[in-house]
């Protein structure tokens, strides 16, 4: 479903992407882990184009990412993604902040918009918030609507950048059980996390990146309990 070959990628004279081959199955999840600067950001953003790579290819579904305009924004529609900072619009409801892509987007009738948001905003546990602003929400909260707001455009893909590392402790579960029910429905995921309870329960397969290159592709298991390069072992050592 995601694919990413020979992809390269320079801000100036750092060299961000090293030749990264990645793919993604339909209803896959991978969870990518490695130490920070490594590109897991920079990667993520690739695949709906916040950031342009130098060369390579990245094909979503067959098809090459557009370049611009209205093919772009409708790739955009079908890559969903979740930031660490929550990304709500301040100035809107939360019904709101759901309902605005699909009526804009895709054309969606207002009323039926409604419907879907409030169907989303029950399965991640926060639709008594419909008509509240975003600053009357906590943190997990939040997160939980910006996933429900992505959702909202039937993405193929969801992209998830350490959506719970700028939550407080007893709010990170909240998020990563909504995560984790998205993934056993069969959704097609990429996460960036530090949350390796999340990762062994929930990955296919674990993805190691060091120094802009993919190191190791395994399955958590493998993965946890037999790292192949130095650079893993090392990296294990200090977050288990
Ligand atoms: P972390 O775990 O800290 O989030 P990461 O693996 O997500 O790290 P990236 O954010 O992808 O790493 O960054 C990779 C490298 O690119 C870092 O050295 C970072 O400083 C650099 N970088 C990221 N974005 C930019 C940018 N817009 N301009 C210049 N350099 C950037
Ligand atoms: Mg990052």
């Amino acid at each position: 479903l995601v694919e990413l070959t020979h992809v390269e990628k320079h801000f100036g004279d750092l060299h961000v992407l090293k030749d990264i081959n990645l793919t993604v199955n339909k209803g896959e999840v991978l969870v990518i882990v490695g130490p920070s600067g490594s590109g897991k950001s920079t990667m993520c953003r690739t695949i709906n184009r916040l950031e342009t790579i130098d060369s390579g290819d990245i094909r979503i579904d067959g098809k090459a990412l557009p370049q611009e305009g209205r093919e772009l924004a409708n790739l955009r529609a079908e890559v969903g993604m979740v930031f660490q900072s929550f990304n709500l619009f301040a100035n809107k409801t939360i019904l709101e902040n759901v309902t605005l892509a699909p009526i804009k987007v895709r054309h969606m009738d207002k009323k039926e918009a409604e419907r879907l948001a409030m169907d989303l905003l029950a399965r991640v546990g926060v639709d008594s918030q419909a008509n509240k602003m975003p600053s009357q929400l906590s943190g997990g909260q939040q997160q939980r609507v910006a996933i429900a707001r992505a959702l909202a455009m039937r993405p193929k893909v969801m992209l998830f950048d350490e959506p719970t590392s700028a939550l407080d402790p007893e709010m990170v579960n909240e998020v990563l059980d909504v995560m984790v029910e998205l993934a056993h429905e069969g959704m097609t995921m990429l996460c960036v996390t530090h949350e390796m309870g999340f990762a062994r329960k929930a990955a296919d397969r674990i993805v190691f990146m060091a120094d802009g290159q993919i190191l190791e592709q395994n399955t958590p298991d493998e993965f946890f309990e037999h790292p192949k390069t130095e650079r893993a072992k090392d990296f294990l050592s200090k977050i288990l």
